[in-house]
Protein backbone atom coordinates (compact mmCIF):
# COMPACT_ATOMS: atom_id res chain seq x y z
CA UNK A 1 0.00 0.00 0.00
CA UNK A 2 1.22 3.40 -1.43
CA UNK A 3 0.69 5.25 2.20
CA UNK A 4 2.78 8.09 1.18
CA UNK A 5 0.65 9.46 -1.86
CA UNK A 6 -2.99 8.72 0.10
CA UNK A 7 -3.42 9.49 3.90
CA UNK A 8 -3.62 6.38 5.62
CA UNK A 9 -6.35 5.75 8.19
CA UNK A 10 -5.87 3.96 11.79
CA UNK A 11 -8.40 2.23 13.02
CA UNK A 12 -8.73 2.47 16.94
CA UNK A 13 -10.62 -0.16 18.75
CA UNK A 14 -11.46 0.15 22.49
CA UNK A 15 -12.95 -2.24 24.26
CA UNK A 16 -15.32 -0.65 27.08
CA UNK A 17 -16.98 -2.21 30.22
CA UNK A 18 -17.21 0.18 32.97
CA UNK A 19 -15.42 3.24 31.78
CA UNK A 20 -17.35 6.03 32.33
CA UNK A 21 -14.79 7.57 34.34
CA UNK A 22 -11.91 7.02 32.22
CA UNK A 23 -13.05 7.27 28.79
CA UNK A 24 -13.09 11.07 29.26
CA UNK A 25 -9.79 10.96 29.64
CA UNK A 26 -8.89 8.52 27.34
CA UNK A 27 -10.05 10.42 24.64
CA UNK A 28 -8.88 13.56 25.01
CA UNK A 29 -5.73 12.01 25.65
CA UNK A 30 -6.27 10.64 21.81
CA UNK A 31 -6.94 13.61 20.36
CA UNK A 32 -4.12 15.17 22.17
CA UNK A 33 -2.04 12.27 20.42
CA UNK A 34 -3.76 12.41 16.82
CA UNK A 35 -2.65 16.23 16.48
CA UNK A 36 0.50 15.31 17.02
CA UNK A 37 0.41 13.21 14.05
CA UNK A 38 -0.53 16.38 11.70
CA UNK A 39 3.56 17.24 11.64
CA UNK A 40 4.73 13.90 11.11
CA UNK A 41 4.66 11.75 8.23
CA UNK A 42 3.52 13.57 5.27
CA UNK A 43 0.15 12.85 4.65
CA UNK A 44 -0.82 12.63 7.88
CA UNK A 45 -2.75 9.19 9.05
CA UNK A 46 -6.72 9.75 9.59
CA UNK A 47 -8.00 8.57 12.97
CA UNK A 48 -11.01 6.20 13.49
CA UNK A 49 -12.06 5.16 16.48
CA UNK A 50 -14.27 2.56 17.37
CA UNK A 51 -16.25 1.89 21.01
CA UNK A 52 -17.61 -1.16 21.69
CA UNK A 53 -19.36 -0.87 24.84
CA UNK A 54 -19.54 -4.51 26.25
CA UNK A 55 -22.82 -4.67 28.17
CA UNK A 56 -21.47 -1.81 30.73
CA UNK A 57 -23.53 -1.03 33.62
CA UNK A 58 -22.78 2.47 34.60
CA UNK A 59 -23.64 4.50 31.81
CA UNK A 60 -21.06 4.12 29.44
CA UNK A 61 -22.92 4.04 26.43
CA UNK A 62 -24.04 7.77 27.10
CA UNK A 63 -20.98 8.95 27.92
CA UNK A 64 -19.67 7.33 24.27
CA UNK A 65 -22.44 9.05 22.84
CA UNK A 66 -21.79 12.00 24.61
CA UNK A 67 -17.73 11.74 23.80
CA UNK A 68 -18.93 11.02 20.26
CA UNK A 69 -20.12 14.33 20.14
CA UNK A 70 -17.09 16.38 21.83
CA UNK A 71 -14.52 14.48 19.52
CA UNK A 72 -16.20 14.93 16.11
CA UNK A 73 -13.90 17.47 15.31
CA UNK A 74 -10.71 15.40 15.83
CA UNK A 75 -11.31 11.96 14.89
CA UNK A 76 -14.34 9.64 13.47
CA UNK A 77 -16.12 7.87 16.68
CA UNK A 78 -18.05 4.40 15.87
CA UNK A 79 -19.53 2.61 18.62
CA UNK A 80 -21.07 -1.10 19.25
CA UNK A 81 -23.19 -1.29 22.05
CA UNK A 82 -23.29 -5.34 23.06
CA UNK A 83 -26.85 -6.63 24.56
CA UNK A 84 -25.41 -7.52 27.82
CA UNK A 85 -21.18 -7.93 29.26
CA UNK A 86 -19.57 -10.50 26.56
CA UNK A 87 -15.91 -9.84 27.49
CA UNK A 88 -12.63 -8.47 26.41
CA UNK A 89 -12.01 -11.11 23.74
CA UNK A 90 -15.38 -10.89 22.15
CA UNK A 91 -15.24 -7.16 22.30
CA UNK A 92 -11.96 -6.87 20.02
CA UNK A 93 -13.58 -9.14 17.72
CA UNK A 94 -16.08 -6.68 17.02
CA UNK A 95 -14.06 -3.92 16.94
CA UNK A 96 -11.84 -5.69 14.91
CA UNK A 97 -14.74 -6.71 12.67
CA UNK A 98 -16.16 -3.25 11.67
CA UNK A 99 -12.49 -1.65 11.58
CA UNK A 100 -11.86 -0.22 8.13
CA UNK A 101 -8.40 0.77 8.56
CA UNK A 102 -4.77 0.34 7.34
CA UNK A 103 -3.73 -0.12 10.63
CA UNK A 104 -5.74 -0.93 13.61
CA UNK A 105 -4.70 -0.56 16.81
CA UNK A 106 -6.23 -2.05 20.13
CA UNK A 107 -6.05 -0.41 23.21
CA UNK A 108 -7.57 -0.23 27.02
CA UNK A 109 -9.70 2.53 28.17
CA UNK A 110 -8.12 2.98 31.43
CA UNK A 111 -4.95 4.71 29.72
CA UNK A 112 -2.82 1.78 30.86
CA UNK A 113 -2.02 1.41 27.20
CA UNK A 114 -0.81 4.88 26.89
CA UNK A 115 -2.14 7.04 23.34
CA UNK A 116 1.75 8.59 23.29
CA UNK A 117 3.35 5.49 22.20
CA UNK A 118 1.06 5.65 19.32
CA UNK A 119 3.18 7.94 16.78
CA UNK A 120 5.73 5.95 17.76
CA UNK A 121 4.45 2.23 16.76
CA UNK A 122 3.14 4.03 13.57
CA UNK A 123 6.26 5.29 12.39
CA UNK A 124 7.89 1.57 12.76
CA UNK A 125 5.05 0.22 10.84
CA UNK A 126 5.78 3.20 8.35
CA UNK A 127 9.24 3.02 7.51
CA UNK A 128 10.24 -0.41 8.65
CA UNK A 129 9.63 -4.06 7.50
CA UNK A 130 6.85 -4.72 10.54
CA UNK A 131 3.74 -5.83 10.09
CA UNK A 132 2.76 -5.39 13.97
CA UNK A 133 3.97 -3.27 16.93
CA UNK A 134 3.34 -4.23 20.57
CA UNK A 135 3.64 -3.36 23.63
CA UNK A 136 5.26 -5.71 26.65
CA UNK A 137 5.54 -4.31 30.48
CA UNK A 138 9.02 -5.08 31.83
CA UNK A 139 7.77 -4.79 35.27
CA UNK A 140 4.62 -6.23 37.37
CA UNK A 141 4.84 -3.93 40.47
CA UNK A 142 1.62 -2.95 42.01
CA UNK A 143 0.70 -6.51 41.38
CA UNK A 144 0.73 -9.23 44.54
CA UNK A 145 3.93 -11.56 44.35
CA UNK A 146 1.55 -14.83 44.29
CA UNK A 147 0.43 -13.55 41.33
CA UNK A 148 3.44 -12.95 39.22
CA UNK A 149 4.64 -16.20 40.55
CA UNK A 150 1.76 -17.88 38.83
CA UNK A 151 1.76 -15.49 35.70
CA UNK A 152 5.23 -16.56 35.10
CA UNK A 153 4.40 -20.21 35.68
CA UNK A 154 1.95 -19.89 33.00
CA UNK A 155 4.10 -18.42 30.20
CA UNK A 156 6.52 -20.79 31.10
CA UNK A 157 4.73 -24.12 30.65
CA UNK A 158 2.12 -22.43 27.69
CA UNK A 159 5.19 -22.01 25.82
CA UNK A 160 6.39 -25.28 26.18
CA UNK A 161 3.24 -27.08 25.46
CA UNK A 162 1.90 -24.74 22.47
CA UNK A 163 3.36 -23.71 18.74
CA UNK A 164 2.02 -20.38 19.56
CA UNK A 165 4.52 -17.87 20.59
CA UNK A 166 3.24 -16.31 24.03
CA UNK A 167 5.10 -13.55 24.97
CA UNK A 168 5.04 -13.00 29.21
CA UNK A 169 4.07 -9.34 29.91
CA UNK A 170 2.98 -8.82 26.40
CA UNK A 171 -0.48 -6.59 27.06
CA UNK A 172 -3.00 -6.69 24.59
CA UNK A 173 -2.19 -3.06 23.20
CA UNK A 174 -0.68 -3.28 20.09
CA UNK A 175 -0.47 -1.78 16.27
CA UNK A 176 -1.41 -4.15 12.94
CA UNK A 177 -1.19 -3.40 9.70
CA UNK A 178 -4.41 -4.81 7.56
CA UNK A 179 -2.97 -8.52 6.05
CA UNK A 180 -2.38 -9.21 10.16
CA UNK A 181 -5.75 -8.10 10.82
CA UNK A 182 -7.40 -10.06 8.20
CA UNK A 183 -5.77 -13.20 9.49
CA UNK A 184 -7.02 -12.40 13.12
CA UNK A 185 -10.75 -11.89 11.74
CA UNK A 186 -10.37 -15.74 9.50
CA UNK A 187 -10.10 -17.41 13.28
CA UNK A 188 -13.64 -17.26 14.43
CA UNK A 189 -13.30 -19.40 17.15
CA UNK A 190 -15.20 -19.19 20.43
CA UNK A 191 -12.64 -19.53 22.60
CA UNK A 192 -10.69 -16.63 22.35
CA UNK A 193 -7.48 -16.05 23.97
CA UNK A 194 -6.32 -13.19 21.90
CA UNK A 195 -2.37 -13.86 23.27
CA UNK A 196 -2.74 -16.76 22.10
CA UNK A 197 -4.03 -16.19 18.34
CA UNK A 198 -1.83 -12.93 17.81
CA UNK A 199 1.23 -15.76 18.46
CA UNK A 200 -0.24 -18.17 16.23
CA UNK A 201 -0.97 -15.86 13.11
CA UNK A 202 2.58 -15.06 12.69
CA UNK A 203 3.81 -11.66 11.12
CA UNK A 204 7.05 -9.68 11.87
CA UNK A 205 5.79 -8.35 15.21
CA UNK A 206 8.57 -5.44 17.37
CA UNK A 207 8.12 -5.57 21.09
CA UNK A 208 8.01 -2.21 22.69
CA UNK A 209 9.15 -2.77 26.43
CA UNK A 210 7.15 -0.32 28.48
CA UNK A 211 6.62 0.39 32.46
CA UNK A 212 3.60 -0.76 33.76
CA UNK A 213 1.01 2.21 34.63
CA UNK A 214 -2.07 1.96 37.15
CA UNK A 215 -5.26 2.58 35.72
CA UNK A 216 -6.66 6.06 35.64
CA UNK A 217 -10.09 5.37 37.18
CA UNK A 218 -12.01 2.22 37.79
CA UNK A 219 -11.33 -1.02 38.75
CA UNK A 220 -9.68 -3.69 37.14
CA UNK A 221 -12.37 -6.59 36.37
CA UNK A 222 -9.77 -9.43 37.47
CA UNK A 223 -9.63 -11.52 40.13
CA UNK A 224 -7.04 -14.32 40.83
CA UNK A 225 -9.68 -16.86 40.36
CA UNK A 226 -11.10 -15.27 37.09
CA UNK A 227 -7.18 -14.84 35.79
CA UNK A 228 -6.62 -18.59 36.85
CA UNK A 229 -9.71 -19.76 34.82
CA UNK A 230 -7.98 -17.85 32.11
CA UNK A 231 -5.09 -19.39 31.96
CA UNK A 232 -6.82 -22.67 31.98
CA UNK A 233 -8.93 -21.27 28.73
CA UNK A 234 -5.40 -20.18 26.94
CA UNK A 235 -3.93 -23.48 27.66
CA UNK A 236 -7.10 -25.63 26.08
CA UNK A 237 -7.28 -23.26 23.42
CA UNK A 238 -3.68 -23.30 22.53
CA UNK A 239 -2.26 -27.02 23.33
CA UNK A 240 -3.37 -30.28 23.42
CA UNK A 241 -0.52 -31.90 25.48
CA UNK A 242 -2.33 -31.95 28.57
CA UNK A 243 -4.05 -34.65 27.14
CA UNK A 244 -1.23 -36.58 26.36
CA UNK A 245 -0.38 -35.87 29.45
CA UNK A 246 -2.88 -37.64 30.51
CA UNK A 247 -2.83 -40.76 28.43
CA UNK A 248 0.80 -41.27 29.24
CA UNK A 249 0.02 -40.58 33.03
CA UNK A 250 -2.19 -43.24 33.04
CA UNK A 251 0.06 -45.51 30.99
CA UNK A 252 2.68 -45.48 33.71
CA UNK A 253 0.54 -46.25 36.40
CA UNK A 254 -0.80 -49.07 34.10
CA UNK A 255 3.01 -50.61 34.39
CA UNK A 256 3.51 -49.90 37.51
CA UNK A 257 0.16 -51.43 38.79
CA UNK A 258 1.59 -54.66 36.20
CA UNK A 259 5.03 -54.68 38.43
CA UNK A 260 3.64 -54.60 41.77
CA UNK A 261 1.01 -57.03 40.51
CA UNK A 262 3.78 -59.79 40.18
CA UNK A 263 5.35 -58.40 43.18
CA UNK A 264 2.36 -58.98 45.82
CA UNK A 265 1.94 -62.59 43.49
CA UNK A 266 5.08 -63.81 44.36
CA UNK A 267 5.55 -62.31 47.66
CA UNK A 268 2.09 -64.40 48.56
CA UNK A 269 3.69 -67.37 47.04
CA UNK A 270 7.19 -67.75 48.51
CA UNK A 271 6.17 -66.14 51.78
CA UNK A 272 2.29 -66.99 52.33
CA UNK A 273 -0.33 -64.41 52.77
CA UNK A 274 -0.55 -62.73 55.95
CA UNK A 275 -3.35 -59.77 55.85
CA UNK A 276 -1.55 -56.41 56.28
CA UNK A 277 -0.71 -53.50 54.74
CA UNK A 278 -4.56 -51.95 54.55
CA UNK A 279 -2.86 -48.13 55.30
CA UNK A 280 -0.56 -48.37 52.26
CA UNK A 281 -3.43 -50.16 50.42
CA UNK A 282 -6.14 -47.58 51.37
CA UNK A 283 -3.50 -44.54 50.24
CA UNK A 284 -2.92 -46.59 46.84
CA UNK A 285 -6.71 -46.61 46.02
CA UNK A 286 -7.13 -43.31 47.09
CA UNK A 287 -3.94 -41.87 45.01
CA UNK A 288 -5.40 -43.41 41.63
CA UNK A 289 -8.43 -42.46 41.90
CA UNK A 290 -7.37 -39.20 42.34
CA UNK A 291 -5.61 -39.66 39.03
CA UNK A 292 -8.45 -40.75 37.40
CA UNK A 293 -10.65 -38.03 38.21
CA UNK A 294 -7.64 -35.86 36.80
CA UNK A 295 -7.45 -37.37 33.89
CA UNK A 296 -11.35 -36.83 33.33
CA UNK A 297 -11.10 -33.49 34.55
CA UNK A 298 -8.86 -32.62 31.57
CA UNK A 299 -10.70 -34.57 29.05
CA UNK A 300 -13.48 -32.58 30.48
CA UNK A 301 -12.15 -28.88 29.59
CA UNK A 302 -11.68 -30.40 25.74
CA UNK A 303 -15.01 -31.62 25.84
CA UNK A 304 -16.50 -28.43 26.59
CA UNK A 305 -14.53 -26.34 24.63
CA UNK A 306 -15.52 -28.86 21.47
CA UNK A 307 -19.07 -28.68 22.55
CA UNK A 308 -19.10 -24.34 22.68
CA UNK A 309 -17.42 -24.79 19.39
CA UNK A 310 -19.72 -27.08 17.96
CA UNK A 311 -22.24 -24.49 18.90
CA UNK A 312 -21.47 -21.94 16.49
CA UNK A 313 -23.04 -19.33 18.55
CA UNK A 314 -22.16 -15.51 17.78
CA UNK A 315 -19.44 -14.05 19.67
CA UNK A 316 -22.05 -11.68 20.68
CA UNK A 317 -25.35 -9.45 20.37
CA UNK A 318 -25.35 -6.53 19.01
CA UNK A 319 -27.78 -3.82 20.86
CA UNK A 320 -27.21 -0.63 19.53
CA UNK A 321 -24.62 0.87 16.92
CA UNK A 322 -23.55 4.11 15.35
CA UNK A 323 -23.10 2.14 12.13
CA UNK A 324 -25.65 1.63 9.36
CA UNK A 325 -26.97 -2.08 9.75
N1 LIG B 1 -13.16 -4.99 29.38
C1 LIG B 1 -14.22 -5.38 28.56
N2 LIG B 1 -15.04 -6.40 28.97
C2 LIG B 1 -14.85 -7.06 30.15
C3 LIG B 1 -13.74 -6.69 30.95
C4 LIG B 1 -12.91 -5.66 30.54
O1 LIG B 1 -14.43 -4.81 27.50
O2 LIG B 1 -15.64 -7.96 30.45
C5 LIG B 1 -12.27 -3.89 28.95
C6 LIG B 1 -12.10 -2.78 29.96
O3 LIG B 1 -13.09 -1.79 29.85
C7 LIG B 1 -10.73 -2.22 29.61
C8 LIG B 1 -9.98 -3.46 29.12
O4 LIG B 1 -10.97 -4.41 28.75
O5 LIG B 1 -10.79 -1.25 28.57
C9 LIG B 1 -9.04 -4.03 30.16
O6 LIG B 1 -9.74 -4.30 31.34
P1 LIG B 1 -9.08 -4.14 32.79
O7 LIG B 1 -8.44 -2.79 32.90
O8 LIG B 1 -10.12 -4.50 33.78
O9 LIG B 1 -7.97 -5.27 32.74
P2 LIG B 1 -6.44 -5.14 33.19
O10 LIG B 1 -5.90 -3.88 32.58
O11 LIG B 1 -6.47 -5.09 34.67
O12 LIG B 1 -5.81 -6.37 32.63
MG1 LIG C 1 -6.56 -2.07 32.83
Amino acid sequence: MDIATRPATISIVVPCFNERESLPIFLTELSRVSSLFKDSTPPPPEFEVILVDDGSTDGTLDIIKEQAKVHSEDFTVRWISFSRNFGKEAALFAGLSRASGDFVATMDADMQDPPSLLPQMYEILATEDYDSVATRRTNREGEPPIRSFFARMFYRIINRISKADIVDGARDFRLMSRPMVNAILSMPEYNRFSKGIYGWVGFKTKWLPYVNVQRVAGETKWNFFSLLLYSIDGIVAFSTVPLSVASIMGTVFCLIAFIALIFIIVRALVFGDPVQGWPSLASIIIFIGGIQLLCLGIMGQYLAKTYLETKRRPLYVIKETSDEE
